[in-house]
């Protein structure tokens, strides 16, 4: 097959995986979806670059060499800003542009100043160099499978790069342009030819898994708060739990619901509600430790996972918590406004991996410190005492 030929099939695939990647990423939002539209145009204009290697015929040399690397170093340096910032890393725009234009003026000045086709193709392989760095520096501060396929792309372009030049230093006939016929410049051409589609794809499966990592998060993150919701609380504390069995540590176990919260809403309205339950949960929030983790389960309740603690422990920190709410008063709409919290402790003690359980007894102690008056702290001990207490009696009694 014929250089052009190559060139044409790897011109019409890139323009057309372009197009169609730029009509499905319309409706694509954020900086992940402009980070799309980026690398379709990056391959749109790859696609011409090699369009134009394709239609040398009809070209002066300079022509070519002007164009030609001039399409080819803008769509590296699109790919870069967008790799990066799909990644959410800076995309150093002013680096990418330096690179590009050192590249360009160096291939000019080695094609058609002071042609020297080795020299041109080792400063134009340092500009590629340098963009595929940028992108692997990135890549490497992630971990997906996504992410290694891409770096796997990067390391093979380097590779080629390596070989082409390689090739060039030490081959006893030094050649003299890229569309020499030749075994190696050839595979070389064939290998450049496949990349665009293969770099495409890699993108779009790193860029659905960017996706997915969000969606998993909005999945697990509750909106007004912030924190993990009543999905994430369950996975945290399976998690927990399994750790707390295989080093032989209890889990402490806190549900907090606000006392008469009803009235907060009454009194300030559903967002002055709002407000209040944003600073509940920064108070809250300010008095655990690292390790510790909080979510929302439900309208104005809150569970707290407590690691490596028992439950006296536990009572401790829910009492800390109580304290606190009760004596820091939250300020809104210039008033402020003294809210309490009830809470139920349990505790899993090691080896107990029945998260339901552990939940359902701190709900029946919340319960419990309810109809005990609110702003205090039950545990399920509690209310076992309580039991055999009424038990006792009533055996009196009988
Ligand atoms: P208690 O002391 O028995 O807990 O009384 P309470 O008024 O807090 O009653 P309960 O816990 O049963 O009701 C919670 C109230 O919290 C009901 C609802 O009006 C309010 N609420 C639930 N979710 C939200 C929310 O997201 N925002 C606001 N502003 N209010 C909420
Ligand atoms: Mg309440
Ligand atoms: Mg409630």
């Amino acid at each position: 097959m014929q250089i052009e030929t190559l060139s044409l099939i790897t011109a019409i695939q890139s323009i057309v995986l372009a197009a169609m990647l730029w009509m499905g990423s319309q409706s694509a939002a954020g900086s992940a979806g402009f980070s799309l539209r980026l690398r379709s145009v990056a391959l749109g204009v790859e696609g011409l670059g090699w369009g134009a290697l394709a239609l040398q015929a009809w070209m002066t040399p300079a022509q070519l060499l002007l164009g030609g690397n001039a399409l080819n170093l803008l769509a590296q340096a699109l790919v870069v800003v967008a790799v990066r910032m799909l990644l959410g890393e800076p995309p150093r725009i002013r680096l990418v542009v330096v690179i590009a234009l050192l590249g360009w003026m160096s291939v000019s000045w080695f094609g058609l100043i002071d042609p020297n086709y080795r020299l041109r193709t080792f400063f134009g392989s340092l500009a590629i160099l340098a963009n595929l760095l940028l992108q692997a520096q990135a890549l490497l501060n992630g971990r997906s499978r996504a992410r290694t396929l891409m770096l796997v792309l990067c390391a093979v372009s380097a590779l080629l790069l390596l070989w082409r030049n390689a090739m060039l230093w030490f081959a006893l006939v030094a050649p003299v342009s890229a569309a020499e016929q030749g075994v190696g410049n050839y595979l070389y051409l064939l290998f450049a030819g496949m990349q665009p589609v293969f770099a495409s794809i890699a993108f779009l499966l790193m860029y659905s898994d960017v996706l997915q990592g969000k969606l998993r998060m909005l999945a697990r993150t509750d909106a007004l708060t912030g924190v993990s919701n009543r999905l994430a609380v369950g996975e945290l504390a399976v998690k927990m739990l399994a750790t707390a069995a295989r080093t032989r540590q209890s889990v402490g176990v806190l549900m907090l619901d606000a006392d008469h919260f009803k009235k907060v809403n009454d009194r300030f309205g559903h967002a002055g509600g709002d407000q209040v339950l944003l600073e509940l949960m920064a108070s809250v929030t300010a008095t655990l430790r690292a390790g510790d983790e909080v979510g929302r389960v439900g309208g104005e309740e809150f569970v707290v996972l407590a690691p490596n603690t028992s439950l006296s422990g536990a009572v401790t920190l829910g009492e800390r918590i109580r304290q606190t709410l009760a004596t820091t008063p939250v300020i809104i709409d210039g008033e402020a406004l003294n809210l309490t919290v009830s809470i139920g402790v349990a505790v899993a003690l090691p080896g107990d991996r029945d998260v339901a359980g552990v939940l359902h007894r701190a709900d029946m102690a919340l319960y419990a410190a309810k109809h005990n008056g609110r702003d205090c702290v039950m545990s399920a001990v509690d209310l076992e005492v309580a039991d055999a207490a009424r038990e006792a009696v009533a055996d009196v009694v009988r």
